[in-house]
């Protein structure tokens, strides 16, 4: 680890600037792994001197926006330097015509929302945490973290949005990849290799993201006491309606199936209407519609214990509640797609079951928010050859270790 010591400070001075630099606090531990400074640049080519600097010299460097989704992944096998993405906060266009918009990687996206909403009435179709709850996430963090909520059901993950990137790799070199650029990196779809990257491939200054229009309203459908069985069925009746569907969120163990249709208010209360026909279930009054959503959004964050990512296939997301159930833990479960959130204990006992159990299914286990060994335990293991083939393109990426080593969760490079 290195030193706190003066001369350090001075060669991250010089390249990030006067006041960007800080010794680090326990506050800035990144997954119980204590960094020696925080660096904090406004530039890109701060960040970029950062990182060719710690580089030549053999610092490691851990890529930070918000902060609130640092417990996800492994514990980092060294951190020199949290490099604080935040200062890098200003939209640098928006292009209503083409439904896009580019931003630097420290915007919130709280605050982008504000910025689209009343100009241009469109919007990233990405979800947060509701406030007050932790620091606001930034778009570099939810790309890097390839984070999703509810309204995946319909619009994707950042891998779906993400149109173009900038982005610093461990040598300093900055690159661009996809959306603005006439010609790609031969070889790597980059845009998609770095969403969910955690910031072990490169750190993400910019973003080129698609929009889509701001729905004026919404409403939401209710089916309750739903049978772990029944969920598959479900699923079938409402891709046959007629209703657009943008979050089908199944949470558990209260067996309730929440389904949001967006739109025109006249649009969004006939769609909703429809749906509950289909579907057997009824339509939520609007306050009790907005308190279903909340839930949806905090569901299974809110408490304490491991959040786990889980995936299935889709036809096996009965199956995926049912062990849920039996495992008495809070979910959340996308029933379209066969992904869900779980809450278990942050102990090995239930990390253990909770991956067996889920593996059984021919699925697998990504940690979100876990105690660093719990997340080397709950984490699936991908097969050897993707294992040998994403330590070769990280070694190609990243020869030194430098960015943010070890903390891809299966014991990564
Ligand atoms: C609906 C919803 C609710 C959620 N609720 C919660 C909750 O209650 N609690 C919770 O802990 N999480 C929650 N999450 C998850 C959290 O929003 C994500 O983890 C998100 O990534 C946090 O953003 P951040 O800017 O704070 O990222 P950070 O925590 O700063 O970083 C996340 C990861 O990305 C890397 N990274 C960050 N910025 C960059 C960059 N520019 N370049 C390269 N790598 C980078 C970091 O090293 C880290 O590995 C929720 C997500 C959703 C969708």
């Amino acid at each position: 680890m290195v030193t706190p010591a003066a001369g350090v400070g001075a060669v991250l001075r010089r390249a990030a600037g006067d006041g960007a630099v800080r010794p680090a606090t326990a506050r800035d531990r990144v997954a119980g792994v204590q960094p020696s400074w925080v660096v904090r640049p406004q530039a890109v080519e701060q960040v970029a001197a950062v990182v060719q600097a710690a580089d030549a010299r053999g610092w490691s460097v851990v890529p930070r926006g918000g902060g609130g989704g640092m417990a996800g992944g492994a514990a980092p096998s060294r951190c020199d330097l949290v490099l604080d993405l935040t200062g890098l906060d200003r939209v640098i266009e928006h292009v209503p015509g083409d439904l896009v918009v580019a931003v630097e990687a420290g915007v919130t996206l709280a605050a982008l929302q504000d910025r689209l909403g009343p100009a241009g009435r469109q919007r990233l179709m990405l979800d947060a945490p509701p406030p007050p709850r932790g620091p606001a996430p930034t778009l570099g963090g939810l790309v890097a973290a390839a984070a999703a909520g509810p309204r995946r059901h319909r619009y994707g993950t950042p891998r779906d949005l993400l149109l173009g990137a900038r982005f610093v790799l461990a040598d300093g070199t900055v690159a661009r990849t996809g959306g603005r650029v006439v010609k790609n990196v031969a070889g790597y779809d980059l845009c998609k290799l770095l969403v969910g990257s955690r910031g072990t491939l490169a750190v993400v200054v910019e973003l080129t993201l698609k929009l889509h229009p701001a729905p004026a309203a919404a409403a939401m459908v209710t089916v309750e006491r739903v049978a772990a069985p029944d969920l598959v069925p479900l699923v079938a009746l409402v891709r046959r309606s007629p209703a657009v569907v943008t979050a089908a969120e199944a949470l558990w163990p209260e067996r309730s199936v929440l389904l949001r249709v967006e739109g025109p208010p006249r649009v969004a209360a006939g769609e909703a209407a429809l749906l509950a026909r289909a579907v057997g279930g009824r339509v939520l009054a609007p306050e009790a519609g907005e308190r279903g959503w909340s839930r949806c959004l905090r569901r299974p964050w809110a408490g304490r214990g491991a959040v786990v990512a889980v995936a299935v296939a889709p036809g096996r997301v009965g199956e995926l509640a049912a062990c849920a159930e039996a495992l008495a833990c809070p979910a959340a479960l996308r029933i379209g797609l066969g992904v869900g959130l779980v809450r278990t204990a942050d102990d090995p006992t239930a990390l253990d079951r909770l991956r067996d159990a889920v593996e059984a299914m021919g699925g697998c286990c990504d940690p979100q928010r876990v105690s660093p060994i719990g997340a080397e335990r709950v984490a699936s293991r991908p097969p050897a050859g993707a294992l040998r083939l994403m330590a070769e393109v990280r070694r190609r990426f990243d020869p030194h270790g430098t960015l943010a080593p070890g903390r891809l969760a299966w014991g990564g490079p």
